[in-house]
């Protein structure tokens, strides 16, 4: 057995991934399985997106680019920040990487080591958690509450800080509870942060465009007095349905974006050249696609917690945001991960534990409803015929 560092072990996973991995080994030996696992939207690309991926490598875009991304695309993410949020973006302070993972695990490995404490949501994506505990820094949860549609409160989250604090980790629209912090909250926790000048904050706004009856998004860059401790990570995965391209970016405090850029040239040099032309047409093109997706998921979104909340044991709040619905199972009497174990293969339908996404999520259920409003119906039939 190779002799691994200690730090692998305290590395955990994303087990969306693995349930995926589950779902497809099931349908391969015959079984028809719904897919309400996964976190990726049932929609293909736009096509003039892959249209100018597909031109970018026709023109001869196969070398390297800066490590932060052509500055092209900087500046188009810079102008789609100022058209959305209202906010000035300087594009030398944009980092282009592949996916919205690697800003996150770039901001923790910046901050974290033994000693220190990183807050970070629970139950919240797990990669938060996990790259915590790689970097030997302490994960101090910020407990998210079903009463509160699963909004963070400023006050618990001012009252976690410590001295030790070095790095907040917030997400809004949240996965996997689809919960939505209002702007009051943000508000208080941007003014209880004046006492606190020694925290950073990486604010995950990958669901910022997946908001639903009339909810605005509310960015951590909107407020000037931390913009110089905000990491603000984004990306095209969810808003434009690129995950599999693997592009995202973070605006960092002009101080961190060197160390940002240096860590992207230790780990992958740059985002391939393709993607990041395909990245300047979906921001700079038409957004069509993109409003019909969110109007699609809505209408989704309406029917999946109007199904669940038939389901006897289950309780389903409104999610606000992304593409998630965040049951309450504890009526089942059946603990999140036996309840998903016999859905996935009893009922024929992949769900998510909620401690999948950290030991708060206990008693409930992640469904995505990326997916077709008969598939959902479907499977939400199959669960109450399980039940
Ligand atoms: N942040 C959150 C909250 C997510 O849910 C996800 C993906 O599910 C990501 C970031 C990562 O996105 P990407 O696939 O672009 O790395």
């Amino acid at each position: 057995m190779p002799h691994l560092a200690q730090s692998m072990f305290r590395l955990g996973t994303e087990t969306a991934f693995d349930v995926l991995a589950r779902a497809n080994r099931l349908i391969a030996e015959g079984r028809d399985i719904i897919n309400l696992g996964i976190g990726q939207p049932d929609f293909k690309t736009p096509d003039h997106i892959v249209e100018a991926g597909v031109k970018a490598l026709r023109d001869g875009h196969h070398g390297y680019t800066p490590a932060n991304g052509i500055p092209a695309l900087r500046e188009a993410v810079a102008e789609d920040l100022g058209r959305r949020h209202g906010v000035e973006v300087n594009p030398d302070h944009v980092v282009v990487v592949p996916g919205g993972k690697p800003t996150m695990f770039f901001a923790v490995l910046m901050f974290g080591e033994p000693g220190v404490e990183v807050m970070y949501p629970n139950p919240g994506f797990p990669i938060y958690e996990s790259v915590i505990r790689f970097s030997g820094a302490t994960p101090v949860p910020i407990a998210l509450a079903e009463d509160r549609g699963f909004a963070f409160s400023a006050d618990s989250v001012l009252a976690g800080i410590t001295d030790r604090t070095r790095l907040i980790i917030i997400n809004s629209p949240a996965n996997p509870t689809g919960g939505v912090t209002p702007k009051s909250e943000i508000d208080r926790l941007v003014a209880g942060l004046e006492a606190h000048p020694h925290v950073t904050l990486l604010s995950d706004e990958i669901y910022s465009q997946m908001l639903y009856e009339g909810r605005q998004h509310v960015s951590l860059l909107s407020y000037p007095e931390i913009r110089d401790r905000v990491i603000m990570l984004d990306g095209w995965s969810k808003t434009y349905a690129m995950t599999g391209w693997r592009l995202g970016y973070a605006v960092w405090p002009e101080a961190l974006a060197p160390h940002a850029t240096r860590l992207a040239i230790n780990d992958h040099s740059c985002v391939n050249a393709a993607t990041q032309y395909a990245g300047i047409a979906a921001l700079t093109g038409p957004q069509d696609a993109v409003h019909e997706m969110v109007r699609a998921f809505n209408e989704r979104r309406k029917v999946i917690v109007s199904e669940l909340n038939r389901l006897p044991g289950f309780r389903c709040v409104d999610p606000g945001g992304a593409f998630y619905a965040f049951p309450n199972i504890s009526g089942t009497g059946l603990s999140a991960s036996a309840l998903q174990d016999r859905l996935l293969h009893e009922a024929g339908v992949a769900v998510i534990a909620g401690t999948s996404f950290g030991a708060f999520g206990e008693g409930f259920l992640r469904f995505s409803y990326a997916n077709s409003t008969e598939n959902i119906i479907e499977a939400v039939r199959r669960i109450g015929a399980h039940l």
